[in-house]
């Protein structure tokens, strides 16, 4: 059956190597089956896969898909995937980016932006409507990120949305962004390196087209629901005035607060970093991604001190507590300022702060000696750690070896393996295990790396305490890997279902509404199970298996040191048992982790099984 809205059915393919530009039709069955947005963005890489293709190879194909709902009137409709082989974990990756910049690219008349090869000198992407140019950004070189967006509004006008990087992006820092609205980003996994390997320093995009909609009286009436049951909740209120930041306490309060390098879970000055300092002292402002009527970002300002004169739109929870906690930083103007100077500099607030909390506990503890860091930094070192975020940026000393990631700084120490918190080569995000089985897996498991993006059961776990078994557990997890990604396949942002349990039914009410085909909320989650097994097999192909898929270290084997938390680590006999489980669940195979070839057939990924078994046909055991 046809759909009668939803997509345009063009996808804009872009050359940077030839210069050659065209538009791609893409068939109403691609178009339903792999939904939009990271859906997209992963069965294009997995054609796109051929033997040497890594990160930073010109044919390493990045995809920018905003997804069927982006654009529209659905609360917070501005998300927008980012999908390529990344060069922090080598293997398949999204990263998802709010703001408009999306919405333009379908306002242009383009589901998904397609860019490949390597431009011959910096450049940019101009894109307004059916007319698309590659123009030269030689004089934007070594700009910052924020820097570039405005220089380019001021040639091409403030009404156009831009996405750039930042230096990082150009120096190949894997963990660089692509930031767009002056403080949005596609913020891991590197994207923003990816971008600066293709000599690519921006994208901007003027559209003027209206969305294509089949049944507009219906979507407007479900819309209207969603909107009216999200401004009347009691929770609007703190949302409105702090977002995010509001999980600080939490977490400090429940034992998953990052704290010296993960060392605890608890910080005793946690009061000095949180919502209500955030909230008295600097914020002025609120801002929103398109059509969101929750407006979490917190703009802020430093007035005084130190770091006067500093502002960005954020902190949230995560760089908050990742340049707090993490690295025993407690002046909040400080926080400001790293998080403006890594949105400038283009790279990722929580890899940057884990790798350096890593580096400093590495000092203090002499596994590796100030010599061989070049450099003595020390928790709460303010000036240092500013220092290190532009060494990063620039691979200048021991910047250069942090810049590799994980993967590239153990290559070099192999040393601080047991203290740095990382699955796949991807820096776990702001939330200590140790107290949730349930994050371990899903960190373990998450196709790209450590990353809470793909699940987040902490709160649900630790609520349930001692009634729940390795079943409901397993269970948790799975629900959140298909519906978190299937807010990032609709283009449409998770957090009013995570923070005010706006019910997930809605949504597909309103692709119903949006492609004039009825679906259920089930048959949507059964597409991004099917995306989730696809970037799976990306995965193996890539060579990942079971033994990928352990938390960090530190989660099993380092008790958490001081605190009420004191003396609590993860049990690796029952994330075995969960891992099994998950495996079971999954379908995959119990010993590799591989997706079965009668999974892959189920998900209607029949030329998918095919290829992945042909490649694995070697491998005993698996099929
Ligand atoms: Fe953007 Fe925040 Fe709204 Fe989500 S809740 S769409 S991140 S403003």
């Amino acid at each position: 059956m046809k759909a009668r809205g939803g997509y345009f059915y063009r996808v804009l393919d872009v050359d940077l190597s030839t210069s050659r530009i065209r538009s791609s039709p893409v068939s109403d069955e691609f178009a339903l089956k792999y939904v939009g947005g990271r859906g997209w963005g992963a069965r294009f890489t997995w054609d796109n896969l051929r033997p040497g293709i890594s990160a930073f190879h010109p044919d390493n194909l990045l995809t920018i898909a905003p997804g069927p709902l982006n654009g529209l009137y659905v609360p917070g409709s501005g998300k927008t995937s980012f999908s390529c082989i990344s060069p922090a974990t080598g293997l398949y990756a999204d990263s998802n980016m709010g703001g408009s910049f999306g919405t333009e690219l379908r306002q242009a008349g383009w589901d998904a932006l397609r860019i490949r090869g390597r431009a011959h000198e910096l450049s940019y992407i101009w894109i307004e409507d059916e007319s698309v140019e590659i123009r030269s950004a030689a004089h934007l070189r070594g700009a910052g990120a924020t820097t570039t967006e405005t220089e380019i509004k001021k040639d091409l006008g403030e009404d156009v949305r831009v996405a750039a990087i930042g230096p990082a992006g150009e120096n190949g820092v894997v963990f660089a962004t692509v930031n767009t609205d002056w403080g949005r980003n596609a913020g891991r996994t590197g994207m923003g390196a990816v971008l600066g390997s293709k000599n690519l320093k921006a994208i901007a995009i003027r559209g003027t087209k209206d969305l294509p909609v089949c049944d507009v009286d219906r979507l407007t009436s479900v819309a209207e629901r969603a909107y009216s049951y999200l401004n009347s909740h009691t929770l609007m209120g703190i949302w409105h005035r702090q977002g995010l930041m509001s999980v600080i306490d939490y977490a400090n309060t429940v034992g998953f607060l990052p704290t010296y390098n993960f060392r605890d879970a608890h910080f005793d000055d946690a009061e000095k970093i949180n919502g209500d300092i955030m909230e008295g002292e600097y914020k002025i402002g609120n801002s929103a991604c398109f059509a969101c009527p929750m407006c979490c970002g917190n703009v802020c300002l430093v007035k005084s001190g130190r770091w006067a004169g500093y502002a960005c739109e954020g902190p949230e929870y995560e760089t908050a507590a990742m340049f707090g906690s993490n690295l025993g930083i407690t002046d909040f103007s400080f926080i400001v300022a790293a998080n403006q100077k890594c949105d400038e500099l283009g790279i990722d607030t929580i890899s940057s702060s884990n790798l350096i909390g890593v580096l400093i506990e590495a000092i203090e503890k002499g596994m590796i000696g100030p010599n061989e860091a070049g450099l003595d930094v020390s928790w709460g070192d303010e000036e240092g750690i500013m220092k290190l975020l532009e060494m990063i940026a620039d691979r200048s000393g021991v910047g250069d070896i942090l810049a590799q990631g994980s993967k590239g700084m153990l290559s070099k120490w192999p040393q601080l393996s047991r203290i740095t918190l990382q699955v796949k080569g991807l820096e776990q995000s702001a939330y200590d295990s140790r107290v949730s089985l349930c994050m371990a897996l899903a960190y373990g498991t998450c196709d790209v790396g450590a990353h809470h993006n793909r699940a987040w059961p902490i709160s649900k776990e630790l609520e349930m305490g001692k009634d729940w078994g390795v079943e409901e557990k397993v269970d948790l997890v799975l629900y959140h890997q298909s519906i978190r990604p299937l807010f990032d396949m609709l283009g449409v942002c998770r957090l009013p279902w995570i923070e005010l349990a706006i019910d997930e039914n809605l949504y597909a009410e309103m692709y119903s509404a949006v492609t004039g085909i009825e679906h259920t909320l089930q048959d949507l989650l059964d597409r991004s199970k099917a995306i989730y097994d696809l970037t799976r097999s990306i995965s193996a192909r890539l060579g990942v298996r079971r033994k990928d898929d352990y938390a960090p270290p530190r989660t099993f084997e380092d008790p958490i040191e001081t605190g009420p938390f004191a003396g609590r680590k993860a049990d690796m006999a029952t994330y075995e048992t969960l891992l099994e489980t998950y495996y079971q669940r999954r379908g995959w195979d119990l010993e590799t982790g591989i997706p079965k070839r009668e999974t892959l057939i189920k998900d209607g990924l029949e030329d998918v099984a095919e290829q992945l078994y042909r490649e694995l046909g070697s491998l005993a055991g698996v099929g």
